[in-house]
């Protein structure tokens, strides 16, 4: 089969390689789409320290879906969130890449995300064909598109976020950054009934932030959002802040832009790492609650799925690039360069 090989910083080739064989418990996936994400991202761009430690070359990509084309010995294996492990060939999937053992003291207390045995059990979504074990699958309704399944993964991030950041009804909601992670966590803070106010410097985005129900636009690149968020919540300030940039000054202003008893939720990695100097007396003296979030547990992946079955969640309008198999590094150069939204690529087209 043909799969996408990293090899090294922007080094990602296209190949042939072996088809790979489902063992026990696993299934064999015909792959249709696999989106491009800031962390398929900061491997190729080599951003991270650490994740171009993960031995090279190998394939990138956790975002996929497709349709199963066989499967391996069966093995007593039920998946964690319940769900029957009826996987047929022929069914339609998704597959969530965070196999957790369900045994370890952070899965006991119900903190999946930082399973301490999480395995690698998925294999990479940029080739032609695809492995997953049974339980990692999700079966993808009908009038869901392989396309829209896929974003399953960055929406079940943003669920994760939304459980360490409380909103009520009618409450001033401000997301920092408008790409489509941004774009989802505007639509789920509109669904809880806030107020949603979108900053970003980029127009084209603004305007899709309108397109998804966002009330107030704020362009970064003109207005200075801290005093903007100020006048447009009569001088009191967002009761809750999602700053969905990786980027120190983002913070900053996610943190001024709080009002008392606000929520700020830092949802998004900062690389290269940076030092951020706070006045702890803006923490103190508002009683804000300051909270990271980072990956997804099991349940927060079913949830997306339905979220998007239902129309809770539009993620097709966060689609602005299709690139075919061969052409992958244009989807990950494309994404590089912030233009458009998400690139999708169709392994079978
Ligand atoms: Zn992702
Ligand atoms: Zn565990």
């Amino acid at each position: 089969m043909k799969a996408a090989r990293l090899y090294g910083v922007r080094d990602l080739r296209v190949e042939e390689v072996a088809d790979p064989e489902p063992g026990p418990g696993e299934a064999l996936i015909r792959i249709h789409t696999c989106g491009v994400c800031p962390s398929d991202l900061r491997s190729y761009l080599g951003a991270r320290p650490g994740s171009g430690a993960l031995s090279l070359p190998r394939t990138p990509g956790h975002e996929w879906a497709g349709v199963v084309v066989a499967l391996g010995e069966p093995v007593d294996d039920a998946p964690a969130d319940g769900q029957a492990p009826s996987i047929k060939v022929g069914d339609r999937v998704v597959a969530d890449w965070r196999y957790v053992c369900g045994r370890c003291y952070q899965c006991r207390r119900g903190v999946f995300n930082y399973c301490e045995n999480l395995r690698r059990g998925v294999r990479g979504g940029f080739a032609e064909y695809g492995i997953a074990p049974l339980s990692q699958l999700r079966v993808i309704p009908d009038h869901v598109s392989f396309e829209e399944a896929s974003f399953c993964e960055p929406l079940a991030c943003i669920i994760n976020a939304h459980s360490y950041t409380q909103i009520s009804l009618g409450d001033d909601v401000v997301i920092v950054g408008a790409g489509p992670i941004g774009l989802m966590h505007l639509q789920l803070a509109r669904n809880r009934g806030a107020r949603v106010i979108v900053s970003d410097p980029i127009a084209t985005r603004l305007e899709k932030a309108r397109e998804l129900g966002a009330h107030d636009v704020i362009d970064a690149s003109a207005a200075d959002p801290v005093a903007r968020v100020n006048e447009l919540t009569e001088g009191r300030g967002a009761n809750a802040v999602i700053i969905a940039v990786g980027a120190a000054e983002a913070i900053r202003q996610g943190l001024a832009m709080a009002t008392i008893n606000g929520w700020v939720n830092i949802f998004a990695g900062t690389y290269p790492p940076v030092e951020l100097p706070v006045d702890p007396n803006l923490i103190h003296y508002r009683q804000l609650r300051v909270t990271g979030s980072h990956d997804f547990t099991p349940h927060h992946f079913t949830t997306a799925l339905r979220l998007i079955q239902f129309g809770i969640v539009r993620v097709a309008p966060l689609i602005s690039h299709r690139f075919e198999l061969d052409d992958v590094r244009e989807a990950f150069e494309t994404t590089a360069g912030r233009h458009g939204l998400k690139s999708m690529v169709l392994p079978t087209p």
